[in-house]
């Protein structure tokens, strides 16, 4: 993989990252079951459980979920819904079992749920590669209600067609904070698939995508703006910093902030981070500036 390339996926292939991780209780009601590289994120409602995400592996509810949920002392919650964020493997391995184990709904946007039947022939070459299927398309703007919870989708092309952001309310001793979880990542130029010459994993769609995500940054950031959000959240917790973040809640005294709460203006520097890179490499992508 070129240096280029290795800069711009969000796939970083360190093998301890594979390695198992304690679960991470980040609010009252909210935690994270994984590994340093993915995870599943679960909000506890009145009405029962709602996950994010299946992680990169078939057998994901025996690896991680369940006895994940087992050591929260969650096992005997009811699982609603699992969202998912885009149609990459490693957000929607695990959607099928954990599906057919709880009975639950899978959501994604029409797009992903599109993207990801005709991903495998371009996209990473997977073993075993197993696209789930999606029980409920969900749409830009739209507000899913569980008990005591709210789940707003957010549409947030770029990344994938169809990448989805989702803020809800978390609590922290009883004090509500607004959570934006950002679902797409890397921004892929031209030569990170297969058969990168052909459409449409071309130069003008690799600009188009790198576009279209910052334009997603802006809609994320006036959303926020609008909101509050006070945290931001990733699927993958090296991209938000969570296991960082974990430990300095470990140490935190009474009376402290929950470290996960960075206030609007932390939220600020997650999005304008990705907004400058996706704007970078629309630039790079192109190569317009270069003499011919
Ligand atoms: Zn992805």
């Amino acid at each position: 993989m070129s240096e280029e390339n290795k800069n711009n996926t969000e796939h970083n292939f360190d093998p301890t990252m594979f390695d198992p991780i304690e679960p991470v209780k980040l609010f009252d009601d909210y935690y994270f079951i994984g590994n340093k590289l993915v995870g599943i994120h679960v909000l506890k409602t009145s009405e029962g459980l709602v996950l994010f995400e299946a992680m990169d592996k078939y057998d994901v509810d025996d690896e991680f979920l369940i006895p994940g949920l087992k050591k929260l002392g969650l096992e005997n919650e009811k699982i609603l819904i699992l969202f998912l964020t885009h149609g990459h493997f490693d957000h929607y391995m695990g959607a099928d079992k954990i599906r057919l184990r709880t009975g639950c709904e899978v959501a994604l946007s029409k797009e992903d749920a599109a993207f990801m039947l005709w991903g495998p022939d371009n996209y990473l070459d997977i073993e075993d590669l197993r696209v789930p299927r999606i029980t409920r398309t969900i749409e830009d703007g739209e507000d899913l209600v569980f008990g005591d919870h709210t789940v707003h989708v957010i549409l947030a092309p770029g990344h994938t067609p169809g990448c989805l952001n989702y803020s809800f309310e978390v609590h922290d001793n009883g004090q509500a904070h607004r959570v934006i979880m950002v679902g797409g990542y890397g921004v892929f130029g031209p030569g990170i698939y297969p058969g990168k010459h052909e459409y449409p994993h071309s130069v003008t769609y690799a600009v188009d995508q790198a576009l279209t995500f910052a334009t997603s940054c802006v809609k994320t950031w006036e959303y926020c703006k609008e909101n509050h959000c006070d945290v931001y959240l990733n699927p993958h917790p090296h991209l938000c910093a969570m296991l960082e973040t974990d430990e300095k809640n470990k140490a935190r005294k009474p009376g402290e902030e929950n470290a996960f709460v960075i206030g609007l203006e932390g939220v600020r520097k997650w999005i304008v981070e990705r907004f400058d890179v996706c704007l970078e490499c629309a630039q790079k992508f192109s190569d317009i500036r270069k003499e011919y």
